[in-house]
């Protein structure tokens, strides 16, 4: 008898985390470390086979604000018809997201969206020195490096509107250096044949990292402390009775427990049926991987360029360039014309390393990003007993996945959190749809 009582304690007390991309991941090892018994679920092979596969590796709270910004419902109906726009709405998915896209809309007003952006940046800026202290901790291996990032600024009018959002941000804490050409150039020399730049603005705190790398070494600690991971592990239905969730159905096989929903663009899909409408969409992002091992005048920065949308990041002896968000449903299609596109962007900015570079065994790939209609993810209990939340990070999903897993993980082993998490409640996941 006792003994059932104390597995029921314990089945109650288990915490299952569904999904192994960063938000997972990173969940699972924070509760692990706090002694909470935890269960991942991951219905593919491996950990980070979604939206953290290969990503653009940026660590950067330099870039906090969402992607609504004033102005992106003019944007969005004109990319209905230039199939080369970096944010690009396909006509087929306008019915849905419709309800989505208003509230996306509504929310590019400058007063939400600067107070959305300040939000994001203080748990970028957290999340970022949370992860730099794991790495230390656990001594993680994933090309991680803090060299920083340089938003590149090709006209006056991309200056002033890159300083006007630095401004916002300088007074939170954001170190921020306007660099004109000379002085670009000498921080960053690869740059030299990019004629037409006429400066940069440099982030000194942003940090890189392989995140596919990060979730394996991060996954086994978590092992380590005790958690369990199964893979090929599809959950279909979160089990509900009297109202509350208490656990989960993979076919079959029924678990029980706390759960924490964190399957990226699929978290909307699995709570739809207990009534909740998550806001969340995915929207396709590229990437491309190139070897540039033995290339010495490799760029040592991230590069943003604000007007294509388009960045590159150094990994290790990897150059990762990435850019575009579609929405075009769940469709994970690589088009090659948008691989060009990024190829193209590579070669005007770095002819020659591009001359140098393999493009045949240039890996391409696409992910999709679990784009929440206001821009802030959705962190902490979800209004309905039993269940949690961790998704909906969009653009900025390595950023502040380390930082998102201790609000979580913090809340549900009644903790205070180390920073302001009220933007991030689920609580208000109605209210945040009007
Ligand atoms: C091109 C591109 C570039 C990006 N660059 C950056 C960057 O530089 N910096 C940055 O901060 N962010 C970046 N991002 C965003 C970041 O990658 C995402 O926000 C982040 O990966 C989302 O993590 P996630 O865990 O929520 O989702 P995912 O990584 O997609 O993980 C969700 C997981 O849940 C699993 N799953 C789904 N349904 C189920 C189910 N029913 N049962 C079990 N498992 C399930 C999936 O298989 C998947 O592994 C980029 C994204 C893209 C696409």
């Amino acid at each position: 008898m006792l003994i059932t009582a104390s597995l029921l304690l314990m089945a109650t007390d288990l915490a299952i985390i569904i999904g192994g991309g960063l938000a997972g991941v990173t969940s699972f090892y924070e509760l692990s470390a706090r002694d909470r018994p935890c269960l991942l679920l991951e219905s593919e092979s491996a950990v980070a086979q979604g939206a953290s596969f290969a990503n653009g590796g940026g660590l950067h709270p330099s870039l906090p604000d969402p992607w609504n910004n004033p102005g992106i419902g003019r944007h969005l109906f004109s990319s209905l018809f230039r199939p080369d726009a970096a944010m690009k709405l396909h006509i087929s998915q306008v019915p849905n997201l419709l309800g989505w896209g208003a509230s996306f809309i509504r929310h590019s007003r400058r007063t939400a969206y600067e107070a959305i952006t300040c939000a994001n940046f203080e748990l970028a800026e957290y999340s970022t020195r949370q992860t730099q202290a794991l790495q230390q901790f656990l001594n993680l291996d994933y090309d991680a490096a803090a060299p920083g990032t340089l938003k590149l600024l090709r006209s006056t009018r991309d200056r002033d509107e890159a300083l006007r959002l630095a401004d916002v941000l300088t007074v939170k804490g954001l170190a921020c250096q306007e660099m004109n050409r000379a002085q670009m150039l000498a921080c960053e020399p690869s740059l030299r044949d990019a004629t037409d730049l006429i400066g940069a603005l440099r982030f000194a705190g942003d940090g890189i990292g392989d995140a596919r790398r990060f979730c394996e070494g991060l996954a086994a600690a978590a092992i380590a402390r005790g958690g369990e991971m199964r893979l090929n592990s599809k959950v279909t239905h979160l089990l509900v009775e009297n109202g509350k969730v208490c656990g989960v159905r993979l076919g079959d096989e029924e678990i029980r427990g706390i759960v924490v929903l964190a399957a990226g663009v699929s978290a909307a899909r699995l709570a739809r049926p207990l009534g909740l409408n998550l806001p969340i969409r995915p929207a396709k992002g590229y990437s491309l991987t190139l070897d540039a091992s033995g290339q010495r005048d490799r760029p040592k920065h991230l590069l943003v360029d604000p007007t294509p949308h388009i960045g590159i990041t150094p990994l290790g002896s990897r150059l990762r360039i990435l850019g575009m968000a579609e929405f075009s449903g769940f469709d994970r299609k690589i088009d090659p014309k948008r691989l060009a596109q990024l190829r193209r962007f590579f070669t005007d900015l770095l002819p020659q390393l591009a001359e140098k570079l393999d493009w045949e065994k240039a890996e391409g790939w696409t992910g999709l990003r679990p784009m929440s209609a206001d821009g802030r993810p959705l962190i902490g209990q979800s209004g309905i007993d039993g269940l949690w939340l961790n998704c909906g990070h969009g653009h900025l999903g390595w950023t502040k996945a380390v930082g998102s897993a201790r609000i979580l993980a913090d809340a549900m082993t009644g903790r205070e959190a180390e920073i302001n998490a009220a933007p991030f409640s689920p609580d208000a996941v109605a209210r945040r749809l009007r």
